[in-house]
């Protein structure tokens, strides 16, 4: 049972130093009832209090990670209710359907996709995460399928009914950590008993959340950490509502037993692709840890990697791109300086259109804390006195002859003060939209 704020306020150690990032011991308490902080960030509780708080303090939502190495996904770990509250953590898992009954070359081409598909958006590769294989009654098919959606790469799902047919593909893939689904009413005790043997991630699937919660709190005291929560209704609108109310029980109530990521399956909720992108696109809003596509196709897939990367990104903290120089199309010791700020949509977009322009420059990005240019100005972050000390100093003087530095047609108004920082240097004023970069670029520089 979770305890109240003041109920761990009784077990602090009361100095009231903010070595915990808040400035009493109260607030603190109050942090950890939410669970808004970690026991661990106040160097000063007893072991006593350790023990009896460590259940209180854990995370409301526990992070259960499926496969091992390059393949992990982690799922889970969410704090809040809404992203602009502070951030969500964990991206949702995508991944595909592949059943037994398939042919060989509707998996291959499953695999194939799943290989193929990936898209370089603001410095990240998005791409799906996950291969769920189901067993329709082939047990030597089903471990064969499995090994190789794990060659490939993927985390995996593994569904099936028949513990010989669990065993038989654990026996293949079971170093590799896949999440089994799913213990039942029925099952509880041999598939507890598995996935003990096998130390893998365990799903439990139940038609309602009470019964669902009721089989959570049996499993763990079981022992049993990593468990993912299926609620087996193919309603929108009730997946819906129950995703919702265990998240909302497990971060308001710090309800235990629903303290885990869930698994949603859209690829059985509709016969449409464009439906079934909708269902998707529903739940990695709210709230699903996992969710399996029937197929993966690029219509589908792009939006969905889309909606996940805005949804999934920190909220307070811009994107950034690392400060320092970028050659673009083979620069050399002629080639102009071109110079932007490190905000990442920035960045792609100047760097994209350097290098449609085909001209050899450098590019140097300047550190404005993921400001865009403008705000960055207004911030003092890109001016004169601040460009000036980076271009002498980065190394560019060493590469190229040329001196000749080009800066937003936006911030033109430091043009000036540059002249003044960078004698050596000529200021030039580019284009105020990037799409105007090639133009400009092969009409001054080629
Ligand atoms: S670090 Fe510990 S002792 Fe210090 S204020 Fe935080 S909770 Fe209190």
């Amino acid at each position: 049972m979770a305890l109240s704020g003041i109920q761990i306020f009784k077990m602090m150690p009361k100095k009231n130093c903010g070595e915990c990032g808040v400035p009493t011991c109260l607030a603190f308490a109050m942090n950890l009832a939410a669970g808004k902080a970690e026991l661990s960030l106040c160097p000063y509780v007893s072991d006593e209090a350790k023990e009896k708080l460590a259940s209180a303090s854990a995370p409301p939502i526990r992070t259960v990670q499926i496969g091992v190495d390059a393949a992990a996904v982690k799922v889970g770990g969410e704090t809040v209710l809404f992203r602009h509250d502070k951030t969500f953590n964990n991206p949702t898992g995508l991944g595909c359907l592949i059943s037994t009954s398939e042919t060989d070359e509707s998996v291959d081409k499953k695999l194939a996709a799943f290989k193929e598909l990936r898209y370089e958006r603001v410095g990240l590769t998005l791409k799906s995460e996950l291969i769920a294989v189901k067993d329709e009654g082939a047990s030597d098919r089903f471990a064969a399928i499995a090994k190789k959606a794990s060659e490939a790469g993927a985390a995996l799902v593994l569904i099936s009914e028949n513990l010989d047919s669990f065993k038989a593909a654990l026996a293949e893939v079971g170093k590799n950590k896949p999440l089994l689904y799913a213990a039942t009413e029925a099952n509880l005790d041999s598939m507890s008993d598995l996935a003990k043997e096998f130390d893998c991630p365990l799903a439990i699937k139940a038609p309602k959340v009470g019964l669902l919660a009721a089989l959570s709190a049996k499993l763990t005291a079981k022992g049993h950490k990593d468990l993912v929560l299926s609620v087996d209704n193919l309603s929108l609108a009730e997946q819906l509502r129950d995703q919702v109310m265990i998240r909302r029980l497990a971060l308001e109530k710090l309800y235990r037993p629903l303290g885990f990521p869930t698994i949603v399956f859209p690829c059985a909720m509709s016969d449409n692709p464009i439906d079934e992108t909708i269902v998707a696109g529903t739940f990695i809003s709210k709230y699903a840890g996992i969710e399996i596509l029937s197929e993966l196709k690029g219509e589908v897939l792009f939006p969905l990697l889309l909606q996940r990367l805005n949804i999934f990104t920190d909220p307070q903290r811009p994107m950034t791109t690392e400060q320092g120089i970028y050659p673009i199309n083979n620069p050399d010791d002629k080639s102009p300086v071109l110079i932007t700020s490190n905000f990442s949509l920035t960045y792609f977009i100047v760097s994209g259109e350097v290098e449609s322009s085909r001209v050899p420059a450098w590019l140097l990005v300047l550190n404005t804390d993921g400001l865009s240019v403008l705000t960055a100005w207004a911030a003092g972050k890109f001016v004169g006195d601040v460009i000036g000390p980076f271009v002498k100093k980065c190394g560019i003087e060493d590469k190229t002859g040329l001196k000749k530095l080009v800066i937003p047609g936006a911030a033109a108004i430091i043009s000036g003060d540059l002249e003044e920082e960078l004698p050596n240097w000529e200021i030039a004023i580019g284009p105020r939209e990037g799409a105007h970069i090639p133009a400009y670029l092969r009409q001054n520089f080629i």
